[in-house]
């Protein structure tokens, strides 16, 4: 299979820092877009850790799932062996070329790959985010997680957990076939029939994918944006109809079940009940330990990494820091919410005033509930994905057009 491709990455309008990362292997005809996250600058760094475990693992034979499962364990093990970078994840969608026609497509999180065939595009992967999870329910329209204020929360990324399922993708390529992948910040901003649009103005993927950028740019450009094109060239005229081949490389959107790591891999309800004691143990545990002496350094420590939601005027915010602040560190605004209070039953306000602190990810998961709460009246929580995390927000409008990321 002949293949051409192209990518571009930019910080977009608002962001100050550009957490995304993408690599063009054409040696190893591997192909990927990382989005990173986690505030200063972890972001970036795991979404590069990501890319560069998955290039190394790829390079030394690994099919793949298990190039992408070791990804995950590099951004897993750099978080905790450094405390700057702790709760840091990104998202990881890859494409790798196989023999003559067929094209492997590892993904977890909300970035994502699109097919351009035949003047038409489709989405390949499905988004690991909590309104996608909502649509495929039924409890959101697909026309209501497009504008959803919490679109960016996502429910599966590397480094978040030891372990981490991945999507796999079969497709059988065709000549003439252009494979997007991109991270939220071009999906978000544009729709799949001006993507399509867009990528049709220019045959060199290089200039396509500029040009994609560009769109999102002038859409608003609210999140970092990249773009790697992977266009098949030539791909050999598909064959009499093989049974076996046909099921092997059918444009399957049905993800392939991942083999199962060394490890033994916990059940979801194994995990989620890991995390709640891990959670609960931490919030719990972590304050008296400080307050017993661990210093000031660990309460500096403490203060930087603790969060909980609150009240700023009539908003929903998540603040980072400790009530009423700690040793003179006042808490700061992490994020701010779209979540009025008169959108918010007395039940909901009184739990916000007793939610208490914790994890960045349990703050995200209080706002997600609440979010739940507004949108549909009969929403379980327990249906809710546990490892929440989001893509930190800023406000500034400092632009940098720089592109950024990527080998
Ligand atoms: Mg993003």
């Amino acid at each position: 299979m002949r293949i051409d491709a192209g990518a571009c990455s930019d910080v977009g309008q608002l962001r100050t820092g550009n957490e995304d990362s993408f690599l063009v292997d054409d040696r190893l005809a591997l192909y990927a877009v990382a989005d990173g996250m986690g505030g200063h600058q972890a972001g970036e760094v795991a979404s590069a850790v990501a890319l560069e475990a998955l290039r190394a693992a790829v390079a030394s034979g690994q099919a793949i799932d298990a190039a992408i499962v070791r990804a995950n364990a590099a951004v897993f093990e750099k978080a905790a062996t450094d405390r700057g970078l702790t709760g840091m994840g990104t998202t990881l969608t890859a494409v790798i070329v196989i023999g003559e026609s067929t094209l492997l497509i590892g993904h977890v999180g909300d970035s994502r790959a699109y097919r351009i065939r035949d003047g038409a595009i489709e989405q390949l992967t499905d988004d690991h985010s909590l309104v996608e999870e909502l649509v495929r329910e039924g409890r959101l329209s697909p026309e209501e997680a497009e504008v959803h204020p919490q679109r960016s929360i996502i429910t599966r990324a590397l480094g978040i957990d030891p372990q981490v399922e991945v999507d796999l993708y079969t497709l059988e390529a065709r000549t003439g076939d252009r494979i997007l992948v991109c991270s939220d910040g071009l999906s978000n901003m544009l729709r799949d029939a001006d993507m399509l649009r867009i990528a049709a103005l220019e045959s060199d993927p290089r200039l396509a994918a500029d040009r994609l950028v560009d769109a999102a740019n002038e859409a608003g450009g609210e999140d970092n944006i990249t773009v790697v094109l992977v266009d098949v060239l030539e791909a050999p005229p598909p064959t009499a109809p093989d049974p076996e081949a046909l099921a092997a490389a059918s444009p399957s959107r049905t993800p392939v079940p991942t083999p199962a790591p060394e490890v033994a891999v916990p059940t979801p309800r194994e995990r989620r009940s890991r995390l709640r004691t891990l959670g609960g143990a931490l919030l719990y545990v972590l304050p008296v330990l400080l307050i017993v002496g661990m210093g000031i350094g660990a309460v500096d420590y403490y203060a930087h990494h603790t969060y909980y939601v609150a009240f700023k005027g009539d908003h929903v915010v998540v603040y980072r820091g400790v009530p009423g602040g700690i040793l003179g560190w006042q808490p700061t605004v992490e994020t701010t919410t779209d979540l009025h209070k008169s959108e918010l039953s007395p039940a909901a306000i009184d739990q916000i005033k007793r939610s208490g602190k914790g994890s960045l990810a349990r703050a995200t998961q209080i706002v997600a509930n609440l979010t739940l709460s507004t949108t549909t009246t009969t929403a379980p929580t327990t249906t809710l994905p546990t490892t929440t995390t989001t893509h930190p927000r800023t406000t500034t409008t400092r632009k940098s057009t720089a592109p950024t990321g990527g080998p």
